[in-house]
This record gives structure tokens, sequence and C-alpha cells, in this order.
């Protein structure tokens, strides 16, 4: 406190005291002489950073269980996407999975249920993983790149699927895969951020942080053509046979 500040109280007090008592303190000491307190430093102030879905690194949100992750991505509304959809579809399956399979986006069923590849391209996709040997329900965990729908089932813009992209890092980052299984063009090249033509490269093997990935084409693709199912075979063999060699490892 200022001097000035004391020495303004004291004059109060003492001229209420002077008032009830008809005596004033200099009968008994001299007047105080008051100096200004020390000043103390001031504290500093630290702001915590606080961890944020769109920190590029999934260790931002490590510690998370992958039902806390989804319930995060519920909520969310950081792209346009989220003024047109219906459900958010976080993605479904195992928590320890031995493959993730990675799809571009909810279509209109997957939207309506909030469950990801429910239609009849979710239909032919658990018919083409279980000639595998893989199921959601037991080995297998299915997300997008994207969790709500582009409206009329346009591809996701690059911008979209910027936003969406930390969420499936920090779901591999959870859910430790062996392999990733993209179906489809957005798929392989956002996981891998190259460009990649999907006829010339599917069936090849990726890597994602040290986790093989191998692109293969959407079940869509292989509804509107019968022909590419035999490439898309070929695809899962080659998947099946890596799988079994890192499972028998
Ligand atoms: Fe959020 Fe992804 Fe949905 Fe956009 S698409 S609102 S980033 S959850």
């Amino acid at each position: 406190m200022k001097a000035a500040d004391k020495q303004l109280i004291y004059t109060l007090l003492k001229t209420a005291d002077a008032y009830e008592c008809g005596y004033t303190r200099e009968k008994f000491a001299a007047e105080p002489v008051f100096t200004d307190d020390a000043e103390t430093p001031q504290q500093e102030m630290t702001v915590e950073p606080i961890p944020t879905m769109t920190d590029s690194s999934a260790n931002a949100n490590s510690g998370l269980t992958i039902e806390e992750l989804n319930a995060k991505i519920l909520r969310c509304t950081r792209c346009g996407l989220a003024r047109t959809r219906n459900n958010v579809v976080p993605g479904m399956g195992v928590q320890t999975p031995d493959v993730l399979v990675i799809g571009e986006g909810p279509g209109h069923d997957e939207d309506m249920q909030g469950l990801p590849f429910v239609g009849k391209a979710g239909i032919l996709l658990d018919r083409m993983l279980a000639a595998i040997g893989l199921d959601r329900k037991t080995n297998c965990y299915i997300a997008n790149i994207v969790k709500c729908r582009p409206p009329e089932n346009r591809n996701p813009l690059p911008d979209e699927q910027s936003a969406c992209f930390s969420f499936l890092e920090t779901q591999i980052h959870i859910l430790k895969p062996k392999m990733i299984l993209c179906m489809g063009k957005i798929a392989i090249e956002k996981i891998t951020g190259q460009s990649i033509s999907i006829n010339a490269q599917h069936g090849e093997f990726f890597d994602y942080n040290g986790i093989p990935v191998m692109p293969t084409y959407h079940p869509s693709a292989l509804l509107r053509n019968e022909q590419l199912k035999r490439p898309a075979w070929e695809d899962l063999k080659l998947f099946k046979k890596r799988l079994d060699e890192i499972n028998n490892n």
C-alpha cells in the first residue's frame, strides 16, 4: 500500500476516534510516519497448452481410449460437413484389431445410422473381409478419412480431409493395427501423402509409421464395375499372406 493511502486511513480513524473519545492520539504517541510497502514482484502468468485434436501429433491425445476419442469426434464441428450431416460416423470394430480398414467418408446409409460401411458397399466390404478371415466384430476396425458425409456423396475436399485427419491419426495411435487396408484412392493418398493411381498401384505395399498399408479398390467401384473384382481379390490374397506372416512371427 502507498504511504499516502495509509496516511488517509490513519487520519480518518483518528478523526473518528477523537469524535468518540474526545482525545487525540497525539496525547499518547508521536504521529506515525508511513512508507510505501515494498513492491511485490508480479507473478509471471503461465498458460498451460491445451492439447487439441488439431495437433498433428497423435501423442497430444495419447491416453485416450477409443471410446473417449470417438466421443470427442461425435461433438466435432471443425469443418463445414458438420452443417449437413445427420450423424457423425467415428468408426466401429474391436479395440485391438489386426487390421484397420479405411474408407473415404460416410455415404447416405452410414450418415443415417452413424456407422461405417453399412449400405450396399458395406455389405460387399464385409464379404471381402470375410473371404480373408477378417470381421469387424472380431479382428478389424473400420474408419474413414472424414467422419461426416460429404453432400451428394462428393469426394471430401482437401480442407475437410485435413480438418478431420488428426482424428484418424489418433485412432491409429490408439488401435495400433498390424496392417491397414485402404479402400480407394482418397484413403491411400491421405494416409501416404502421395499421389497414387489406384489402377496402377492397387495391391502395392506402402508404409504408415511402420505399419504396412495396402490400397485396393473401394467396394463402390466394384459394384459399378464387376471386372474390378478379380484384381481386388488378388490384392486381398496378398494382404492376407502378409498378415499371416506378421501373425506367425
Ligand atoms: Fe469434424 Fe471431421 Fe465431421 Fe469435419 S468431417 S465436422 S472435422 S468430424
